[in-house]
Order: structure tokens, then sequence, then C-alpha cells
């Protein structure tokens, strides 16, 4: 049997293939593009190209794609085949520079949010030679960024290489100043812990919510959930270890670091967490991993579950963003150093978070809005919608002696000054982790833990990468001028946590008194629903910040919420036509019949006894005879609410109209036909409840 060292990333273009197939000097060149952004000339991506499809078709390749991620959130693809006319009517595979460059799908139905006129329909995508081409089916794929002629960007990664681009900006001009002329680069990473539910897929196939939307929109709570917590890191059952092996071996083959597998705390509910890489890099195989779980499931007869909320009342799914800055020379700009002078370059990186964080609080709110994680913040098990940090006692003791000019604990009696010196020893490693927490440090890396599961690290990364290089910038505009740059240091951290520190918070963030505390005594924004947050984008503070870095232009940001906005009210319009639709042809006729069948029973039996009672019948159905009238009338108010949204004329006006009366009346209707699913026989009952839902795989 093959072992895995012998398939991991054979169907990858990676560096261990470039440097085989590629002449020296063609393989240092790309590398500098690679590596430290450098331009790419045509000669080289020639040669490339050619390499690249002799490879692919060694592979059994015989198409290529440019693979994008357009603003939907899924990535898109158009395969073009490697076939050209030769001579004497034979067929020769090409595959040139410029098609691998530049590629132009007719993209005209992806959104564009108004960026786009049809005349200039098509855009183009552009190759990002940093994540490795790779083989998928019968067709190389060539990550790529999607933008409309003008250069505006059409799609979610653009964005992210810019602030990638920022950030490594800012972040060199600081580090100049710690004398690190020697770093060319600088690069955040990112892990991505990826939450999923696995349910069988026959069982899947009768709940039409869940064919539609991903999650349920009927349904009764189970017995027994989530509450004795012996789901989280038990044992994995056979059909699902299988399943994981499969998805493993497909990841692994694809060049992604799968690491850790484990089952997560809702019954169904799984984790796989790849080891960390290049935040871009690291996006680009979360989107394959997401879809990789969805094809390797369907083998398996099971369903993988990307949604946030797939159901009422148990854990949802999200998807933890850890972050680290590193350089090109390997060091963590996280991480506590040994000196007390690595130990102030860290202090500094650490406020750049600090300061961007609780200034961009809504932009990283905005960063994870979607209908379906909406659902999830502010539930029980998930972060709220409010933005805060934790860093760990130690790291906040040592910050507030800072603000305080109090000695630190560890240092005595001496007040902490960045001389640099007298700085303490800082702990390597913050063991006392808060899970509520949705922004935590863990010791080398923050983990922002807002963003949902089904959904793109993009946005996430975008916000988080240019906020800190606004923090930097900032830095590094007073440092530059400083006559003593340690005492400017010394004072610039104090500032930082004098005035940021509202945003450090190491209570429990799902307890009910930190809304208010939050929202009344430090000013932080609490926005509930995409509707809430969305507009804020383009905030002039916003609009200001993410153009000064030239990551999005006021235009670019504009269609993105117009986008976003429509995605949030088109996915719960559907889902609310979903309901009345299920009601009217599947709930209200299985109530109807099963109260028939009691209403017989009670009739047969008056006949052989008389004098019955007959209670149970009689209470049935007067209960489900009630329900079935709510059930009706709300249906019909839940159907009013949903024209009132098609009869809107903008998609604000439209956002707010599903918040304020299509939800809350989806959320009647569905408390109605719960009730009734406990009060009907089970074989009556329409589609499968939880309790099989849940527990359906073995
Ligand atoms: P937990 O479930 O306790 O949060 P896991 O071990 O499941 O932790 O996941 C941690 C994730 O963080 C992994 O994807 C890991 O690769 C990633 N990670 C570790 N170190 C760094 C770092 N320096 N920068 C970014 N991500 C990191
Ligand atoms: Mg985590």
């Amino acid at each position: 049997m093959a072992t895995v060292t012998d398939y991991f990333g054979e169907l990858v273009f990676d560096d261990a293939v470039m440097r085989e197939s590629l002449s020296q000097e063609v393989y240092t060149s790309l590398r500098r593009t690679i590596d430290e952004g450098a331009e790419l000339d045509l000669s080289v991506a020639n040669a490339v190209a050619s390499a690249m499809k002799d490879w692919a078709i060694s592979k059994g390749a015989t198409h290529y794609t440019h693979w994008f991620q357009p603003l939907t959130g899924i990535t898109a693809e158009k395969h073009d085949s490697f076939i050209s006319p030769g001579k004497d009517g034979r067929v020769i595979m090409e595959f040139s520079g410029s098609e691998l460059i530049k590629g132009e799908p007719d993209a005209s139905s992806l959104p564009s949010g108004g960026l786009r006129a049809t005349f200039e329909a098509r855009g183009y995508t552009a190759w990002d030679p940093t994540s490795y081409a790779f083989i998928k089916g019968n067709t190389l794929c060539i990550p790529t960024a999607f933008c409309s002629y003008g250069g505006e960007a059409l799609d979610k990664k653009t964005p992210l290489l810019r602030s990638m681009d920022a950030l490594n900006r800012q972040a060199l001009r600081i580090l100049k100043l710690f004398g690190h002329d020697e770093v060319k680069r600088v690069w955040p990473n990112v892990g991505a812990e990826q939450e999923y539910f696995l349910l069988d897929r026959e069982m899947y196939r009768q709940r039409t919510d869940l064919v539609i939307s991903g999650r349920t929109l009927f349904g009764a709570r189970p017995p027994k959930g989530q509450e004795m917590d012996d789901h989280y890191f038990g044992a994995i059952k056979p059909r699902v270890a299988e399943y994981m092996e499969d998805l493993n071996r497909e990841l692994w083959r694809l060049g992604i670091m799968a690491k850790t597998e484990h089952n997560e705390t809702a019954p169904a509910q799984h984790e796989l967490a790849p080891i960390f890489t290049r935040a871009n890099v690291a996006i680009d195989h979360n989107q394959l991993t997401m879809e990789i779980m969805g094809t390797v499931a369907q083998r398996h007869g099971l369903v993988c579950l990307l949604h946030e909320k797939p159901f009422e009342g148990v854990n949802g799914s999200g998807k933890h963003n850890n972050w680290s800055l590193s350089t090109d020379t390997g060091m963590n700009l996280l991480s506590p150093g040994d000196t007390p002078y690595e130990n102030a370059q860290f202090l500094l990186f650490l406020c750049a978070v600090i300061k961007a964080v609780d200034d961009y609080q809504d932009l990283l709110r905005i960063s994870v809005a979607t209908a379906g994680n909406d659902h999830r913040l502010g539930a029980s098990e998930a972060p709220p919608a409010i933005v805060s940090m934790y860093l760990g006692e130690e790291l906040s003791g040592v910050l507030r002696a800072f603000e305080n000019d109090e000695p630190y604990l560890s240092t005595g009696s001496e007040t902490i000054k960045l001389g640099v010196d007298s700085l303490p020893d800082l702990p390597k490693d913050s063991t006392d982790r808060n899970r509520t927490s949705p922004f935590a440090f863990t010791g080398n890396k923050f983990e922002f833990r807002m963003p949902g599961s089904a959904g793109s690290l993009a946005s996430a990364n975008i916000m988080l990468n240019t906020a800190v290089a606004e923090s930097l910038r900032i830095y590094a505009d007073f440092l530059e001028k400083a006559e003593d740059f340690n005492e400017a240091l010394h004072g610039l951290i104090k500032h930082t946590v004098t005035e940021h520190g509202r945003i450090l918070f190491s209570g429990n963030g799902y307890d009910e008194s930190w809304v208010r505390e939050a929202t009344e005594q430090r000013g932080l924004s609490n926005y509930a629903t995409t509707a809430d947050c969305l507009p804020h984008l383009l905030d002039e503070k916003n609009v200001e910040m993410l153009s000064r870095h030239g990551v999005c232009s006021e235009r670019e940001l504009r269609s993105r919420c117009e986008i976003l906005l429509d995605n949030y009210s088109k996915t719960e319009i559907i889902e609310a036509n979903t309901m009345i639709r299920t009601v009217s042809r599947q709930i209200l006729p299985a109530i109807a019949e099963f109260e028939d069948r009691i209403s017989r029973t009670a009739a047969h039996k008056a006949v052989i006894v008389k004098d019955l009672d007959c209670s149970y019948e009689r209470d049935v159905i007067s209960k489900l005879s009630a329900l079935a009238d709510n059930i009706y009338r709300v249906s019909a108010e839940l159907e009013s609410a949903v024209e009132e949204e098609t009869a809107a004329d903008n998609t604000e006006h439209k956002a707010r109209i599903v918040r304020d009366r299509v939800l809350p009346k989806m959320k009647q209707l569905r408390e109605c036909c719960d009730s009734a699913e406990v009060l009907v026989g089970k074989e009556y009952w329409p589609f499968p409840t939880y309790e099989s839902l849940l527990y359906s795989v073995e």
C-alpha cells in the first residue's frame, strides 16, 4: 500500500515539481515572484506554462481552468482544453504563458454589484503564482484573482492579496526600526479549523429544508442533545472514521496538510484542522477542503453540512481563523522572544493587533456577516456578535503594568520600562485559554472565532490584515520621527493600552451581563444581524482606511455591500418560501391525516364500548386543530412579509424587512410546527426528526 509520503501533494505543481521541471534560471525567477512579490516576465511565464502543461498531461489532465473565488462565496471555474489544431488535421496540446497569466471567463452572470457594465461583462482572471496549481479530476486548476477591465476586484482574492501586500509594507517599516534590514517579506499565516456535520444521505434527501437551505427550518429538540457532552473528542464511529480517512487521503494528494480531526460538541458534528500556511494559500485550501468534504461524503452515502446552524438548539459550526505574522527569515512576530529587545518588538506587534481590533471591530463583525452565521453568533455556543479580545492573565498583567507605570509581578518592585533591558520575560505559553472569546491570543497567534463554517475566510483576513497594517502605519510614522526610540516605543505601548483597553475582556463572553457591560460601559458595538452591520462597511473611517492601503476602493466596497446584503435577503426569502411550501404540502396534510386517524379510532372505540371518555383523542385533536389553524394563519402572514420584501425597492430596505418581518414570522411558524411534531405519530410526520437525523450515522 502506498504510504502518505508517496502520494502527499501528488496532484500539486509544487516547489519540488517546479525545481525538477524548470531551468535553474526560470525556477529562481519564479521563486522570487512567489517569495518576494517580484514582477514576473512573459518569458518566465511561458516556460512555467509549458512545464505545467506537460506535468498536468502526464497526470491525465486534458483541461485547464482559472480557478477563482467570486463574491458568491464558492469557487468558480470554466474549463478549456489544452487542445489546439495542429498540422494535417491533428491536434496538439498547447498552453502558453499568456494563457497561464490571464484568462477571460465569460462570467457575466456572476455578481458584480454594479461594477461591471454588461458591455464589459467579461472581466479577467490573473494568475496568483503564490498559490500552487493543482489537478482536480481531469483539469489543471490555476488559482487566480478575478477583476473587471477597469481593474476593480470582482472576487475575494484580489483584496486579500492587496491586504497581504499592505501588511507587508507596513510591517517591514517597523522591522527596520528594530534593525531587521535582512527581512524581505512579512506574511500573515492562517490555520483554518473547519467544523461540519455528517448526516445519512437518505435521511437528508427526505428533508426539503436541508436540501434547499442546508439547515433545518423545522424540528423539535431531541430528548438527548449535547447535554451530556459525550460526543466531544469521543470515539469516532466506524462510518465516520472511513469518511475521514478517505477525506484525508484526497486532501493530502492535493498537498493540504489536514492534521487533526475529532468529534465536536454536538452529535454528528466534527472538526478538521490543517497545519497553518500563508493566508492566501490557506484560504484556497479551505475552499478546496469544503468542496472535497462534500464530494467524499457522497461516496460514503453521507452528506456534509457546512451551514453555521443546521439544527436549532444544537451547537452550530464555525471556522476558527488562527492568524499570525511571520517573516521570510523565520521569525514569528507574535511570539514572545528570548531577550527583552525581542519582547519589545513582540509587544509592539501585539499592540498593533489590539488597536486594529478595537478601531475596526465593526469591520471584523462585517467580515463574518452572513444570513447563516447570524443564526450562530450570539447563540449560546458561539461568540456573541460583540468583538472583544482575550490575552490571557499574564500578558494582560504586563500591559496593565505599562498602563499604570506599575511594577509587573515577576519584576519585583521595578516598574516596567522599555529601557529595554528591564522588560520581564513574557509568558511563552498562555495555557489559560478562554473559549468564549471571539478573538483570543493563544501563545504565538490569534484565534478569531467568529467566522462561520460555510463562508470563505477571505473577508476576515482582508479586514484583519488591513486593520493591522493601519496600526503599524501609524506606529511607523511616529517611531520613524522619534528622537529617543525606546522612549517613544514605551509611550506608544502605554498609549495603546490606555486607549484600547476597553476591547480586552477576560470574562465569560457568553454571559448575559457581558452584553450590557460591553455596550453600555465600554461602548463596544453589538450588531446582532447582517442587516445591522453591513451598511457600516461604507462608514467614512472604513472606506478611508481600506482605500488608503489600496485594498478596496469606495466603488468596490459599495458593490460588496450591495452583494452581501442582497445575498442575506435572498437566503432568508428562499428559506421562508421553503417553509411556506413545506407547511402547505407536507405538515398540514400530515396533521390532518393523523387527526383523521385518531378520530376514527375514537369513533370505533365508542361503538365497541359505551361511555368511553376518549380524552387522549379529544385532547390531541383539539390541540392539533388549534395548532393547525395557527400554522395556517402564520404561514399566510409570512407570505405577506415575503411579498413586502419583494415589493421593496432597495437592498438595504429589503434586508431590514427580512430582519424585522420575515425572520420573526419564520420563527413563530417554526414554533407552531415543532409543537405539532411532538403530538403527531412518528410514521405520520412527513420527514425525519432531529433524533433520526442527529443519530443517523453509525
Ligand atoms: P484548537 O482546537 O485548540 O483551537 P487546533 O490544534 O485544533 O487547536 O488548531 C490550531 C490551528 O492553529 C491549526 O490549524 C494550526 O495549524 C494553527 N496554528 C498553529 N500555529 C499557528 C501560527 N503560528 N499561525 C497560524 N496558525 C497557527
Ligand atoms: Mg480553535
